[in-house]
């Protein structure tokens, strides 16, 4: 075969290799932190997001961002999946899970370029992560799930510095009560939690419903507006007659034919409203339509339906009532009626909703949210979703941390003490991810307009004398006790954080070759252009023999320079 070169790859697919690839790799995924950072805490700002449509999202919450942002870069998204578990696992420590994962990169650039091996460095992180975890243990306070204050001031601390602050404590107190009662005994689904958003009053008028609000109205107007002690039929089927499958043809030779035919369908739907009459409802939700017909009946008999009502709604309704969904009419019985002291039709916000309220136990409950305007209400409800997240795990755990920084400077000080047991060039993995941890505080008081390395210092000290609890006070700038103060959150945000910005950060340094079958520039580059024309600070590592290949960089390493 003499010299000829052996081609394996097609001829579209492009490739970056070892510390070209590293280092790519690494910049897209600081690019990502870097974008969230300035929202963290209680003085971070906010962003603004505008789609390809124009539609605009204000918000605060890291994961939102992130989302929105509709990130392409493969290694960049690895970090938004960071932000995505947080969300999904506990719902608040989005931005910061993301900030550390991007600030392990960063730490490791530093190890990269003084030769200390990949795989060293991922052995370091994941050691210092063990660590880190069973110091957050230790540090942890356990609380009572019965304490409201404590549970007050959790929901609180989530929603610092987003749109809801300054209905915090209104706000919180309907979080709390929301997740309490829908905890069962074994596990808690903030899903029961509804939230029905109304733009127009003020954010402090919002309220919990013990109950369920379905966004429709009734059927019929000649159906009454409220029942009181109400028995709830909850159908998850039409009450119509079921027009045949197959096309038929019906011939109607007389008049009188066409009659019967019409009166054998008006008398089905009789029987049908009958057999609802009967097993003593006052009120029906149906999943599907209603025939005018059977409105008119049901209306006759004073029974207040509703038709095409979700399927979700259709649940929420069973846990709140203690009906149960049933989808034949005819096997419909009294026993799976549910119950409520009271169903109405009322407005709201100029909109009509029936209100179902007044159950033995609200399993299930729905928040309306009011705000001044769309985008407002909008960021209420992410801050919200968080909190009611931290309360969730908190009745789960029972176990809390301050926050204000302080676990991630506990952690780091004890990190460095641990790293000199650890020894080899792991023992610098392990300082320079106690040093990553330090971002927190440092970002905390960057986005307070405080002096960074003052606030370290002063809380590097505070927990050198022990005093674990001692976070920022983003408002004042001091190093005080967050527990005394009221700034709690969750073991599990942390602890959370820590576990999937360590795998993402080892994941992304692991790699030493990137292969693309095609392009990865989701059309913003030519590919074929070459490397050419990228622009400045578009990605350090795209040497070599790559060409601009990865053309999708051009645009993560232009957001990444411009920070
Ligand atoms: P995340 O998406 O990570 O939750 P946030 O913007 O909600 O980002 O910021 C969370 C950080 O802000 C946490 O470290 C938390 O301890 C801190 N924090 C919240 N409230 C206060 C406060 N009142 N004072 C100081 N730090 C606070
Ligand atoms: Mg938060």
């Amino acid at each position: 075969m003499g010299n000829q070169p052996l081609i394996v790859l097609s001829e579209d697919s492009q490739r970056t290799s070892g510390r070209d690839a590293q280092s790519m790799n690494i910049t897209a995924g600081k690019a990502v932190a870097e974008s969230v950072r300035t929202t963290l805490g209680p003085k971070g700002m906010d962003k603004m997001l505008v789609d390809s449509a124009g539609s605009v999202v204000v918000t605060n919450d890291g994961v939102t961002i992130l989302k929105e942002m509709d990130i392409e870069h493969p290694a960049a998204n690895m970090i938004v999946e960071v932000a995505q578990t947080q969300e999904d696992e506990v719902g608040d420590g989005t931005t910061s899970a993301v900030v550390v994962a991007g600030e392990l990169l960063k730490q490791a650039e530093d190890l990269l370029d003084q030769d200390i091996h990949a795989t060293t460095l991922a052995q370091g992180y994941r050691q210092a992560a063990e660590r880190a975890k069973e110091v957050l243990d230790e540090i942890a306070i356990d609380v009572d799930v019965d304490d409201t204050e404590i549970l007050t001031q959790i929901a609180a601390t989530a929603m610092t510095g987003k749109g809801a602050e300054n209905a915090r404590d209104v706000l919180a107190e309907l979080v709390v009560d929301a997740v309490r009662n829908v905890a069962d005994d074994d596990e808690i689904d903030t899903e029961n939690v509804k939230v029905e958003k109304v733009v127009g009053g003020a954010t402090e008028d919002s309220e919990l419903i013990e109950g369920v609000i379905v966004d429709k109205e009734r059927v019929h107007d000649n159906m009454p507006y409220f029942a009181e002690d109400a028995n709830i039929a909850l159908l998850d089927t039409a009450l119509e007659v079921k027009e045949t499958e197959i096309d038929a043809e019906v011939n109607v030779t007389d008049p009188d034919q066409l009659q019967q035919f019409l009166d054998q369908e008006e008398k089905q739907l009789k029987e049908m409203v009958d057999r609802v009459k009967e097993t003593g409802a006052d009120v029906v939700f149906a999943g599907k339509g209603i025939d005018d017909m059977a409105q008119h009946y049901l209306a006759q008999e004073g029974i207040i339906a509703v038709r095409r009502a979700k399927s979700s709604d259709l649940k929420r309704l069973a846990r709140a009532t203690g009906g149960r969904v049933v989808s034949n009419v005819d096997d419909l019985e009294e026993d799976d009626l549910g119950f409520a002291g009271s169903v109405a039709q009322k407005d709201i916000g100029g909109d009509q909703r029936i209100f179902v309220e007044d159950v033995e136990q609200a399993r299930s409950v729905t928040l309306i949210l009011r705000g001044g305007t769309e985008h407002v209400v909008d960021e209420v409800e992410r801050a919200i979703e968080d909190s009611l997240g931290v309360v969730r795990v908190t009745l789960e755990d029972g176990q809390v941390l301050p926050g204000g920084g302080a676990p991630e400077v506990e952690l780091a000080l004890q990190l460095r003490d641990f790293a000199d047991s650890v020894g080899g060039r792991e023992q610098l993995a392990v300082e320079a991810f106690a040093d990553a941890l330090e971002v927190i505080p440092r970002t905390l008081a960057e986005n307070a307009g405080l002096d960074p390395i003052d606030s370290l210092v002063d809380l590097r000290s505070q927990h050198d004398g022990g005093t674990t609890e001692a976070g920022l006070d983003a408002y004042t700038g001091d190093a005080i006790d967050m527990e005394s103060e009221g700034v709690v959150e969750p073991l599990r945000v942390k602890t959370q954080a820590i576990e999937s910005a360590t795998e993402a950060a080892v994941m992304i340094l692991r790699i030493d070759d990137v292969i693309a079958a095609g392009d990865l520039s989701g059309g913003q580059v030519d590919a074929d252009d070459g490397g050419d024309d990228m622009p400045p600070g578009g990605g350090g590592g795209m040497g070599g023999g790559m060409g601009g290949g990865m053309g999708g960089m051009g645009g993560m390493g232009g957001m990444g320079g411009a920070m």
